[in-house]
């Protein structure tokens, strides 16, 4: 079993050497846009502490409208997310707004666990697809149909799958030292997603979508304003977030957790806050006290997205080289 020791701590690390290592939300291929925290499932582990939060919360039309508008010249994946955002209220209008203010239909992304009666404008509204059943049988068939009408272009993952808990704050288990040196390896970091989220109302922008989640989850604000091209932004200007969220959240730990379908969350105490929610519903939680004591990973804990980050990659090239051409002939 591997687990972490302190003898893995290179003393060199704080914040200031952390930093550098870390990615922009313009470096990566895709950025988040968080629509609601409605969800038909109740994952491990979730990445947007869904079973954390108090009610239910929709992203207005309008804030929908400012959020995708922001990322116009975005060259990468805009992914629309939840919860399950087919469960949204509005989830028509905003497919209307998505391709009235994002013509190029591959950077409109979908991830969903279920589509329902959604089948046929997912089809026509989204380019580009992350379709995560969690095992669930209802979601497998949804998703079956949605991957045959989009001949088979989306991303279609049928099974259940480790998530890794990130509810187990470093600053609990590790030596400042080496939770930064964690964090700036972090694997959601540095391949995958900064996010929009609507945060009591007013849309908010996030180095990391995980960030963003504690932020809502807290009901507190240390959101950036959506203005256009935010995302531009050098991951010097995150360094406020980072030194808000990264000590507290477990990602860049890499413990093994749960599988999806267990409905179970680890947490660690400086987190107890937010698990005092999610036990009120008689959420299953495990307290962690010791790092050594839990199995890591031996992969990234995004590895079960590596085809749709291959195709997302695909997709920013390909938009990288069409805008090169256009302001070439300009
Ligand atoms: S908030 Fe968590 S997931 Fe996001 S970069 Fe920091 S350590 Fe990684």
């Amino acid at each position: 079993m591997r687990t972490h020791s302190t003898s893995d701590v290179d003393s060199a690390y704080s914040l200031e050497t952390a930093l550098p290592l870390m990615k922009a939300p313009f470096q990566k291929g895709v950025i988040c846009v968080d629509v609601t925290n409605r969800c038909n499932l109740g994952c491990s582990n979730c990445t947007r502490f869904l079973e954390n939060q108090d009610g239910y919360w929709d992203m207005t039309p309008e804030n929908f409208r400012s959020a995708v508008r922001s990322l116009r010249e975005y060259p990468g994946v805009i992914a629309m997310i939840g919860g399950n955002p087919a469960m949204h209220k509005e989830f028509e209008l905003l497919c209307q707004i998505f391709a009235e203010e994002i013509p190029e239909k591959s950077k409109r992304g979908l991830w969903s666990n279920n589509v329902f009666k959604h089948a046929e404008l997912a089809a026509a509204t989204f380019g580009t697809f992350n379709m995560n059943t969690h095992g669930d049988t209802k979601g497998t068939e949804s998703l079956r149909d949605l991957y045959l009408r989009t001949n088979k272009k989306g991303n279609l993952f049928m099974g259940n799958s480790l998530h890794a808990p990130l509810l187990t704050a470093l600053k609990d288990l590790y030596p400042e030292q080496q939770m930064w040196q964690l964090i700036s390896q972090c694997d959601i970091n540095q391949r995958w997603s900064g996010t929009i989220i609507q945060n009591n109302g007013k849309l908010r922008a996030y180095f990391c979508e995980v960030a963003g989640s504690f932020d809502v989850a807290r009901g507190e604000d240390f959101g950036h304003e959506v203005v256009e091209n935010w995302w531009k932004r050098p991951i010097e200007e995150y360094v406020s977030q980072i030194q808000k969220f990264c000590p507290g959240c477990g990602a860049a730990a890499k413990f093994k957790g749960s599988l999806d379908n267990e409905e179970t969350d680890m947490y660690t105490i400086s987190n107890l806050d937010l698990v005092k929610n999610s036990e009120k519903r008689k959420r299953k939680t495990i307290l962690i006290s010791e790092a050594r004591t839990l199995e890591l990973l031996d992969r990234p804990i995004t590895s079960h997205q590596k085809s749709i980050n291959k195709r997302i990659l695909i997709i920013r090239s390909r938009l990288r080289v069409r805008s090169r051409i256009k302001s070439f002939l300009q």
